[in-house]
């Protein structure tokens, strides 16, 4: 999929002009494109309509680079299909006790995300309870009082017990009683939508009044997750879907389906097993994984304001290729600076994102590195191989800095260069990367 969209990406941003024909053929390769990501046909349809209406209005013809407008265009209606902005959970405050209730298949996810949820609240400053109303998977109870017990919030639970209602009002009870803000239920799932599920479900979702219920779909199952969705929402109302495993290759077809069609605010996506995998769903960010492109528009959008354009695409082609060392690393700083860091243009290249991440310290440490590298001989910067231990206390000196800084700004560097050379050995990305460029 990233290929065919990049390709065509590539066609239409470099077009000068773009002709009735050309977008039609554009969107004939995007209908195929988002089919091959599962995305529902409905949706594509109606895509495809508004993308042509839109992109032969006359407002791309007058403008100066049709292609790359037409791009935007793709880019901000997929964006819009995902829901625009990313929803936020809606509880009560904190002096009274809300209840999220959580629904979802076997496997989906749901024992797994509801700790993740009382992870994130608590960071917030909230007082979760987790209540252990699965009692059809053997060991989910244990399951999730060992989660529980790893984030360090408490969890409802009872032995032997058979009810799953009673367990739910039981543990709503205790939290109102022992003031916890918010209470999270975690409910069994089946392998399949059936009537006994069904009938589970609205007997716990009657019992608790849930403030948030929230679906747990799989990313994997793809538009499936569409029609289990409509299942329980016709059961109970749901308010919002969790999308877990997106951080398996899925490319988030599901996503664009599953707010299209059921209207239902995808809330969070659960991006591993840790109890902080868990992110708020960012339509834009989405967006661009659909796309396949990392944030290329944005990248675009913000080489602009700073610098022209040929200077970031040479930028990202230094950066990418086998030599670049730390003469080219000062070439580029005041460049990089006005871009935002090494961080951020990290973030914004294909399969880079995250991989760089700074706190204060490390920003702080950003200003020294001009003054580091600048201390160095020509010689040295060519091949930071050779700045042993001696060479380093000469380069603190007379950098002003300690021999931490250097030391680290070299570890970092390598560290970078080496992120950059794997990622160029990578088909795939070079595929991508020749593509945008
Ligand atoms: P439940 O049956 O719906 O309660 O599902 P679980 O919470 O037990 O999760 C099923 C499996 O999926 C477990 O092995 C989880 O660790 C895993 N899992 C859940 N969410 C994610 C996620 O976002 N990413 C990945 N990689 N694995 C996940
Ligand atoms: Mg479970």
């Amino acid at each position: 999929l990233s290929t065919t969209f990049s390709d065509l990406f590539r066609q239409m941003g470099g077009k000068a002009k773009i002709s009735e024909k050309n977008v039609q053929d554009a969107v004939e390769q995007i209908k195929l494109a988002l089919l091959e990501a599962d995305v529902n046909l409905r949706v594509v349809r109606r895509f495809v309509n508004a993308t042509l209406k839109e992109a032969t209005g006359e407002h791309v013809l007058r403008s100066v680079s049709p292609g790359q407008q037409f791009v935007k265009i793709v880019h901000d209606r997929i964006v819009h299909l995902l829901g625009d902005e990313a929803a936020g959970l809606n509880l009560k405050g904190p002096d009274t006790t809300s209840v999220i209730l959580l629904l979802g298949l076997q496997g989906s996810g749901k024992t797994t995300t509801a700790s993740k949820l009382a992870a994130r609240l608590k960071k917030e400053g909230r007082r979760p309870l987790l209540v252990a109303a699965d009692l059809v998977r053997p060991a989910a109870v244990d399951q999730l009082v060992t989660l529980g017990s790893q984030i360090a919030v408490d969890v409802h639970s009872e032995k032997g017990a058979k009810d799953p209602v009673k367990v739910a009002k039981n543990g709503l009870k205790r939290g109102k009683k022992e003031l916890y803000d918010t209470v999270i239920i975690d409910t069994s799932g089946r392998m399949h939508v059936d009537a006994d599920l069904m009938k589970e479900i609205k007997s716990v979702f009657q019992a608790v009044k849930p403030d948030e219920t929230l679906m747990v779909a799989d990313a994997m199952t793809g538009q499936h997750a569409v029609d289990i969705a409509k299942s329980f929402d016709e059961t109970v109302e749901l308010s919002g879907v969790i999308l877990s495993k997106f951080d398996s290759d899925t490319r988030g077809g599901a996503a664009l389906s599953l707010k299209s069609i059921t209207g239902k605010a995808i809330k969070f996506i659960g991006v591993g097993e840790k109890s902080d995998d868990l992110e708020p769903f960012v339509p834009e960010r989405i967006a661009s994984r659909i796309l396949g492109m990392g944030d290329v528009v944005s990248l675009v959008e913000k080489a602009q304001e700073t610098i022209d354009e040929q200077e970031a695409v040479d930028l990202q082609k230094k950066m990418a290729s086998k030599n670049f060392t730390l003469e080219d690393y000062l070439d580029q700083f005041s460049r990089m600076r006005k871009m935002g860091g090494l961080e951020k243009i990290m973030d914004m290249m294909p399969g880079m994102q995250g991989q760089m991440e700074m706190d204060e310290n490390q920003q702080k440490m950003i200003a020294h590195q001009e003054a580091i590298i600048l201390s160095m001989t020509p010689k040295e910067r060519q091949n930071h191989f050779m700045i042993g231990p001696g060479r380093r206390k000469r380069i603190a000196k007379g950098s002003g800095t300690s021999v931490h800084q250097v030391n680290k700004l070299i570890k970092d560097f390598d560290k970078m260069r080496q992120m950059m050379k794997k990622a160029a050995k990578n088909k795939k990305y070079q595929q991508q990367m020749m593509k945008q460029l």
